[in-house]
This record gives structure tokens, C-alpha cells and sequence, in this order.
């Protein structure tokens, strides 16, 4: 993954002339493209690792798997979301993990863990490295060092139960790795969040991933059967039944633990047969309000889909402006929404028609399948075009919340006003745009893109934004996040999220499974 920016450095992209059109003509901004930075260039903070701690990390998984040179601590200095990368542009001393540690397996975690105790390091565990809550910054907290734990290596399919339909990964498995590894037996997983190329199953359940056919398999949550856990204080292995009675699931204190309570080493997942066919249609809806009703009809249906999704009339008519290849009927207005449905092909095909029923007496228009398969097609190559937003002198970054159907609109509508009057204010008036990308029987969750152009400082400019949207989202009922986790950005808002008591639940945690407090400081518990 390039240091600087999200993904493959070659799949970098220019602008588009209309992109680039749009650009100058909504937002003033130029689209000339800053010149890239060095990676060698990059000054990073002294490594603050002592010979002793260094020796001790080595025999715990090997000389050749403790890293401090200035390269593997640039890439593993924070994740990918917008403030990140602006960051990483800054011309002064970066923050840095002091080590960057690789175990093998489930023990060499523990050991490693036995060390920084001993030695008073901080441990941030790294998946894919994509959090974008600021969930992978190497805050040393108060003690002396950090060391970042690359769980790369443990990326094999430990064991499958075809007859259960469970597999069991090693945490630091990638979306990828663990899709072609279950394809060799027919098998799949089904979480494709926009992030599924780099990110791991282990972050996946530490950050309480959602992935875009969470219509059709769920979110992570829902796929977690068991967990293997190393803490400071000792191990876990959560999960041995499909369902008990066993008083609270303790799987739920690791789902969403973000590194604070524990590593996750190995995660059992629920796996499904490949699809063996895909039933692919578009929806045009006259506004969002009618599109929004029709999706909690057919989320309230026993006919779910795979993918579900509903773009707001801004989002519609942007991507409508930029898009070449939409073609089909494409909408010439409205509301655009994004349909599949999975499995046999008899069964997908009689899914998707009493669907198409339902949208039609919901108000919607049939485009067919060709701007899904275009939503396909496309459905990861966003954020390459942020960065080459960022790049040009703009900013296009997102944020997103979830909350009950009733409560849909009032929160979509404070939320878009929190953004739009902050950065107006600001002297950058922005494009808020919006879409509907997850959904329940009983709510959904609303994911916003802001685009605006930078000021002369775009990162207090955007914290600025994100306060205003992160404080509207509270006011308004809304969760404060749906699924990019809490880490350090959004830890201001957990006390309105869970109350005094739930934090100080979450703090009697911590003390009790990591009392020297080395896992992942600074996030997620205020
Ligand atoms: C371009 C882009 C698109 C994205 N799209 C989506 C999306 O569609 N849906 C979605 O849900 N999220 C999305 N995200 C957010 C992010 O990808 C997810 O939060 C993802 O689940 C993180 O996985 P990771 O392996 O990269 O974890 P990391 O970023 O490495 O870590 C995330 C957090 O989990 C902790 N952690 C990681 N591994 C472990 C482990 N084994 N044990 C304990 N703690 C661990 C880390 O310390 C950190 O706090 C996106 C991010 C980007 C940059």
C-alpha cells in the first residue's frame, strides 16, 4: 500500500476533464496536481526502542521480524483517512511507532505481550492498516516506547468445518486472502467492505465492520462464531457453541475492542457456498424521501437482497455528471438505487422479482442491470479518486451514522446542514452529498462524501467540519459511528454514546484484562 495515500501507488489517477471541470466550476478549485512527496524525505521522531526492549522483542518472534527502520515505520505512522494523509504531508518530525513488531502465530503474540508489559511499551495492533478513526496512531500513552504489531504474517486458514460451514483464520488475514483461500473449496465469505483489498479479519471484528453486501450476509458482527484472544492480564477463546445461555457473550467485548482489551489472533467465521448466480437492478426513486421508504419496505421484506442501496439526488446527479459508463437506462434525476440478489439461480431470480414488485408500488423506476454492474465494477475505486482530490486542492472526505427509519430524514437533514454551515462559514462552502448504505428492518445508516475546496490549513479545517457533523449526529439521535469504529477521532462522543456508566463499564474492562494499560492507548475509551 503506498505510504501517502490509499491502495496501489500505480493504480494513482489524474483527474478526468469533466472531474476536473466540475472541480473549477462548483468549488473553484484548480485541479493541478501537487507534485508527490519522498518517502525519504519524511522526518520521523527518534526511535525511542531501548537495546534491551529491542533484544527481549527479538527472541520473542525472531531478529528478522523487529523492524525499525525509517521505511516500516513510515507505513505503519496511521491509517488512511483524510486527516492521515494530510498529516503525512506535514514538513515537521512525524509521529512513529519506535518499533514495528511481525509475530507468527497466537504464542509469539502472547510473547510479545510478556515483553511490553515487562518493559512499559504501548502495543498498537495493526491489521490492514486502513482504520480511518485514527485506530492504528502509535500513541505511546504514558509509557516509554510503542511498538506497532504487524499481524501480516498470520494471514492462513487454520481450519475448515464444511459440514458446520465455519473456517477458522489467523487474525491478519486480508478480505482477499481469505476469499481466494475459501474459493478453493466453494466457499465464501461475503463481507466486501470498500476497504476489503487491504483490510484483515482481524480488524474487521475489532472495528465492527460492515461490508456492501451486508443486506444479504450481515455485518462482521453477525459472521464472528469464535475468537482466540491474547490480553496482558491472559488468554480467551470465546465462542464454542453456535448459540449459549452462558451468561453475557464475551465475544461482544472483543467485537469492537479496537486493540484496548486484547489481540485477536484466530476468528472463526460462518461461511456460505459461492452464489452460484446474481441478479443485478438499478432503481430510480423521484426523491430520497420515496427511495428511502421503498428500502425500508423491501429491508422489512423476508425478501432481502445481497446489496442495497439508495444515493441521494446530490450523489445521483454528481455521479451521473461524472460517470461515462452508467449506460443503460441511466436516471436523469432523482434517486439512484443499487439492487442484487444472491444464491441459485432460482432463488435469486423469485427474490428479486417480488422485490421488483415491491420498489414498483414503492413509486420506483426499473433502469435495469447496468448501472449495478457499473456500481460493481467501480465499488473500490473511490477513494483513489479522494486522494487525487487531495492532491489537487480539495477535500473529499466522508463520515457516516446510523438510526431508525422515523428518525432517517431529521438526522440526514442535520447532519448535511451541520457540514454545509460549517464550511461555508469557513470560506469553503461544500457538496454534501449522501447515500443509504446499510439497512435493517428497523433502521439504516446514512454515509456521507463532503467535497470542498482546502483552506490554507485543510487539516484544522476538516477537524473543524468533522466536530460540527459529530456533534449534530449526537443531537440528532444518530450513532456516532455505524461502522468506521471509534478510535481516537471519534472518542470525544462516546460518553454521549454509552453514558458515565458505560464508560466507566468499558475503563473496569480495561483494568482488569490489560491493568498496565500497553493495548492500543489512547482510543476508543475516553
Ligand atoms: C478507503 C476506505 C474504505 C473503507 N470502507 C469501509 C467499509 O466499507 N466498511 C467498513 O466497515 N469500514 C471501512 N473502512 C474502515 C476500515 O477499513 C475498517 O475499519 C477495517 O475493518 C479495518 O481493518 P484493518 O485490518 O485495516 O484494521 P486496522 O486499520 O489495522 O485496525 C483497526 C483497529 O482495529 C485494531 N485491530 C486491528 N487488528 C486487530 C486484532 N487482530 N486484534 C485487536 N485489534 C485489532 C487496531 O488497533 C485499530 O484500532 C474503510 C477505510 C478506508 C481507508
Amino acid at each position: 500500500m503506498a505510504w501517502d495515500a490509499w491502495g496501489l501507488p500505480e493504480r494513482r489517477q489524474d483527474l478526468s476533464d469533466a472531474q476536473r471541470a466540475l472541480l473549477t466550476a462548483a468549488l473553484g478549485v484548480s485541479g493541478d496536481l501537487q507534485p508527490e512527496r519522498d518517502a525519504a524525505a519524511v522526518t520521523l521522531t527518534e526511535s525511542a526502542l531501548t537495546s534491551a526492549a529491542s533484544t527481549a522483542l527479538a527472541e520473542a518472534v525472531g531478529a528478522d521480524h523487529v523492524h525499525t527502520d525509517h521505511d516500516r515505520r513510515l507505513r505503519h505512522s496511521g491509517g488512511k483517512s483524510t486527516p492521515d494523509l494530510l498529516r503525512r504531508k506535514d514538513s515537521g518530525p512525524q509521529q512513529a511507532p519506535d518499533a514495528v513488531v511481525e509475530p507468527a502465530d497466537h504464542d509469539q503474540v502472547a510473547a510479545v505481550l510478556t515483553v511490553c508489559a515487562a518493559h512499559r511499551i504501548a502495543v498498537v495492533p495493526f491489521g490492514g492498516g486502513t482504520s480511518v478513526v485514527g485506530g492504528v496512531d502509535p500513541e505511546p500513552g504514558d509509557l516509554t516506547a510503542v511498538v506497532t504489531l504487524d499481524l501480516g504474517r498470520m494471514n492462513a486458514l487454520l481450519d475448515l468445518d464444511v459440514e458446520s460451514g465455519t473456517a477458522t483464520f489467523g487474525a491478519g488475514t486480508t478480505g482477499p486472502q481469505a476469499e481466494q483461500l475459501l474459493a478453493e473449496h466453494g466457499l465464501s465469505l461475503g463481507h466486501f467492505p470498500q476497504s476489503f483489498q487491504f483490510a484483515t479479519l482481524g480488524g474487521f471484528a475489532a472495528t465492527r465492520s460492515s461490508g456492501q453486501a451486508s443486506a444479504g450476509y450481515g455485518r462482521f458482527d453477525d459472521m464472528v462464531q469464535r475468537f482466540r484472544v491474547v490480553t496482558p492480564a491472559g488468554e480467551l477463546a470465546l465462542g464454542q457453541a453456535p448459540a449459549s445461555a452462558a451468561g453475557p457473550d464475551l465475544r461482544e467485548l472483543f467485537i469492537g475492542s479496537e486493540g484496548v482489551f486484547g489481540i485477536i489472533t484466530e476468528v472463526t467465521v460462518r461461511v456460505h457456498p459461492e452464489p452460484e448466480h446474481t441478479v443485478y437492478q438499478a432503481w430510480s426513486f423521484p426523491d430520497f424521501a420515496a427511495g428511502a421508504h421503498a428500502l425500508r419496505t423491501l429491508a422489512q421484506s423476508p425478501d432481502k437482497p445481497t446489496v442495497l442501496r439508495l444515493s441521494d439526488e446530490a450523489e445521483t446527479g454528481l455521479n451521473l455528471a461524472l460517470a461515462s459508463d452508467i449506460g443503460g437506462a441511466a436516471p436523469t434525476g432523482g434517486c439512484l438505487a443499487i439492487t442484487t440478489f444472491e444464491g441459485d439461480r432460482a432463488g435469486a431470480q423469485a427474490r428479486a422479482g417480488r422485490a421488483a414488485a415491491l420498489l414498483t408500488a414503492a413509486g420506483g423506476t426499473a433502469l435495469g442491470e447496468q448501472p449495478t454492474r457499473a456500481w460493481e465494477h467501480g465499488r473500490f475505486d473511490a477513494p483513489y479518486l479522494r486522494d487525487t482530490l487531495l492532491r489537487a486542492g480539495a477535500i473529499a472526505e466522508t463520515l457516516e451514522t446510523a438510526t431508525t427509519w422515523q428518525n432517517l430524514a431529521h438526522l440526514r437533514q442535520s447532519v448535511t446542514a451541520a457540514l454545509t454551515g460549517n464550511l461555508t462559514a469557513q470560506g469553503t462552502p461544500a457538496l454534501v452529498l449522501c447515500h443509504i448504505s446499510h439497512t435493517y428492518p428497523t433502521g439504516a445508516s446514512l454515509y456521507f462524501t463532503v467535497v470542498c475546496a482546502q483552506s490554507e490549513d485543510p487539516l484544522t479545517q476538516w477537524m473543524s467540519a468533522k466536530r460540527a457533523a459529530g456533534d449534530a449526529i449526537v443531537a440528532a439521535g444518530g450513532t456516532i459511528t455505524h461502522h468506521h469504529a471509534v478510535g481516537r477521532d471519534h472518542r470525544p462522543w462516546m460518553a454521549a454514546e454509552v453514558g458515565e456508566l458505560g464508560v466507566a463499564v468499558l475503563r473496569a474492562v480495561k483494568n482488569t484484562v490489560d491493568p498496565d494499560g500497553i493495548l492500543n492507548p489512547g482510543k476508543l475509551i475516553p
